[in-house]
């Protein structure tokens, strides 16, 4: 019943829309407006090459050093249930440079807390110097260099199996953001907030999103030119990812029962790094990081 209204809205807007998060409301206004349907921006280029090559830094990385994660409930099904308490009128609690704890691992981004024009990564990488066009597709994808290795690992594992996981997208600054939500403004007024975000309410700017694909994709949807669609869950690499990614620190973080919550409607390709530990423990209750944050945390200021 709940997702009647998303499934309507996802018939009466079916096209291709722009990338993921690509839904987006007026921040002071969180009603959710979107699609999730079809994306795409950009043509692919050719296959990638071996697909079961081992895929290997080209120098190595500082050692990977998991960040601890926030002490979790004792009753880890109650994420599931878990209702923010909230409105986006409350008072933020504490300084808002506090919006950033830590090395931001685990800020909540939302329709409703997004991320200040300033905030970029300093540690960003280009992900073609630790893996082959082949999985990156020769676009200049960036994340952060903590992310590095559990992903190079991750991919690894995909690529013994026989997969052909590929990377669509990573960090998005706010400027690139911005001026994709302009052109949307600009050529489709009408639908801009249902195919885009406005910038800084994206996970993308955080450097420890990504957004993958899979040759098997444009198939099962009968789109050649399709990078993003919802039945990314029908994939090998989607089906795969969903079981499995939490093993290396990734979370979906916007699953079909996220939408009431955050806004965003199912993004099955759309993974955030979190670490292993808070990764398993929301694969494993059914939740997902936004639901986690929310019932758990302080709450951020407003943007
Ligand atoms: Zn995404």
């Amino acid at each position: 019943m709940r997702y009647a209204k998303s499934h309507f809205l996802l018939l009466a807007l079916a096209g291709l829309l722009w990338s993921c998060q690509s839904i987006a409301s007026q921040p002071s206004n969180p009603i959710p407006v979107e699609t999730a349907a079809l994306v795409r921006v950009t043509a692919v280029p050719s296959q990638p090459t071996a697909a079961n090559t081992p895929i290997l830094p080209p120098t190595q990385p500082p050692p990977f050093t998991p960040t601890p994660i926030p002490t979790v409930t004792a009753n880890p099904t109650s994420l599931l249930t878990a209702t923010p308490t909230h409105t986006p009128t409350a008072t933020p609690i504490g300084p808002c440079e506090q919006r950033l704890p830590g090395d931001g691992l685990f800020t909540l981004v939302t329709l409703t807390y997004g991320l200040s024009r300033d905030y970029a990564p300093d540690d960003l990488v280009p992900l073609a110097d630790y893996l082959p066009v082949g999985v990156t597709l020769g676009y200049p994808t960036e994340v952060r260099q903590m992310i590095v290795e559990p992903l190079v690992q991750m991919l690894n594992a995909m690529r013994d199996e026989g997969l052909q996981p590929r990377i669509i997208s990573g960090y998005r600054s706010y400027s690139a953001q911005a001026i994709a939500w302009n052109k949307w403004v600009t050529e489709e007024p009408e639908r801009a907030a249902i195919i885009s975000a406005p910038p800084g309410f994206s996970e993308h700017q955080l450097g420890t999103t990504l957004d993958f694909g899979s040759p098997e994709l444009a198939e099962i949807v009968g789109r050649e030119e399709i990078q993003f669609h919802t039945y990314f869950y029908k994939t090998s690499e989607g089906i795969w990812l969903l079981n499995n990614a939490h093993r290396y620190g990734f979370s979906l973080s916007y699953p079909r029962e996220a939408f009431e919550l955050t806004g965003f409607y199912y993004e099955p390709w759309h993974y955030r790094y979190v670490g292993v530990e808070l990764a398993t423990q929301l694969h494993e209750s059914g939740s997902f990081l936004t639901a986690y944050l929310l019932a758990t945390q302080p709450l951020p200021c407003l943007p």
